[in-house]
């Protein structure tokens, strides 16, 4: 199971048992291909066959790759943590930065992102298990975050990303998923115009989809462990 092409069926494969499984239509998950660590090759062969959505968390490591893939029509998306001496060459090369945590960063993006270019699509970042060693804003910060998101020119705000506590405890695992669900329906509620429920990776995202996900992030299963 090395080749590309059975990778991938078997995460589709994957996503879509969870949708039957969970009453859902497989079109309302789409999915990222997380290929930090991985060479341009890599993704070259799953862009073939059909992925045009790729997940990166080194800026440096993302810009060279790109470079590489220019002639390539892939949509881009930021998932590391964010500094703000970094967020110009962000806001300049991706179509999506989903780690968004603080109102400095927002307000750097929207500034920097080019008026040519089509608003930054962004992603607020929770930390829903409150984990002292993660990124994300804490949940009681998420409106007000929303509410500066959606008044910024060059931002299109998206909706909800979060990389729960690493657990192997289903239940724990459903407790934190829907928490983060809780919290997008509340941002629908209050009228954001939102459609995307970033959650669920190579290990949990049958459990992420039961809970709600839009969007799974898959690295490992995809392109095999990360070359160091
Ligand atoms: C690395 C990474 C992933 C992919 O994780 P896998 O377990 O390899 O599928 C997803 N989301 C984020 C934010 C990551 O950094």
């Amino acid at each position: 199971m090395n080749e590309p092409i059975g990778r991938l069926n078997l995460v589709r494969q994957r996503i879509k048992k969870a949708c039957i499984a969970a009453g859902r239509q497989t079109c309302e998950v789409s999915l990222l291909a997380v290929s930090k660590w991985h060479p341009a090759e890599k993704i070259r062969d799953l862009h073939k066959l059909g992925v045009c959505s790729f997940g990166e968390n080194h800026v440096q490591e993302a810009l060279q790759k790109q470079r590489e893939l220019a002639s390539l029509d892939v949509q881009w998306h930021f998932i590391g943590n964010l500094q703000s001496n970094k967020t110009r060459a962000i806001a300049e090369n991706f179509q999506w930065v989903q780690s968004v945590d603080r109102k400095k960063i927002l307000q750097r993006l929207s500034a920097q992102r080019p008026d040519s270019m089509e608003p930054l699509n962004i992603c607020l970042q929770v930390n829903i298990d409150l984990e002292p060693q993660k990124a994300g804003a804490r949940p009681e910060e998420i409106l007000q975050l929303a509410e500066l998101a959606s008044g910024l020119g060059n931002i299109r705000f998206r909706g909800l990303m979060a990389i729960p506590m690493n657990t192997s405890d289903p239940r724990q695992q459903h407790d934190s998923f829907r928490k983060v669900k809780a919290l997008f329906d509340t941002l629908k509620t209050v009228g954001y115009d939102i459609d995307t429920l970033s959650m669920g990776m190579s290990s949990d995202l049958e459990i992420a989809i039961s809970e709600g996900s839009t969007m799974v992030r898959i690295g490992t299963d995809l392109f095999g462990d990360r070359e160091s």
